[in-house]
Parts: C-alpha cells; sequence; structure tokens
C-alpha cells in the first residue's frame, strides 16, 4: 500500500488541480479538442480537489 500511496502524493504534489470537478470537466473537453487526447477526471483523496488523468480509473465490470 506504501508506494501507492508515495505515488499519490507525489502525483498530486506536481499536477495541476481544479477546484470543482465541473472545471476539470471543461479543460478536458478542451483539451481533448486542441490536442486530441482524451483525459479523465478523478477527485485527489490528497488535497481533496480534482487533477486529470490519462488512464481511465478501473470501474467495476
Ligand atoms: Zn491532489
Amino acid at each position: 500500500m506504501g508506494w501507492q500511496a508515495e505515488q499519490m502524493w507525489r502525483s498530486c504534489l506536481r499536477k495541476k488541480f481544479y477546484r470543482s470537478k465541473q472545471i476539470a470537466e471543461q479543460t478536458v473537453k478542451r483539451i481533448k479538442e486542441e490536442r486530441g487526447v482524451t483525459l479523465y477526471v478523478y477527485e485527489c483523496p490528497i488535497c481533496g480537489y480534482y487533477h486529470l488523468t490519462k488512464k481511465p480509473r478501473k470501474e467495476k465490470g
């Protein structure tokens, strides 16, 4: 569990954060239009804000 928490913490520090999910999702749309890159929004348990990631979060199924 330790390394995962540390990785999350590090990526939290490095990444830009968004204060609301709505803002993050708008940014995702814009990046997709501008660069054709698909990003995903996730809520960060460390800072409590939202970050973008290239990897989709694993959902059930
Ligand atoms: Zn964070």
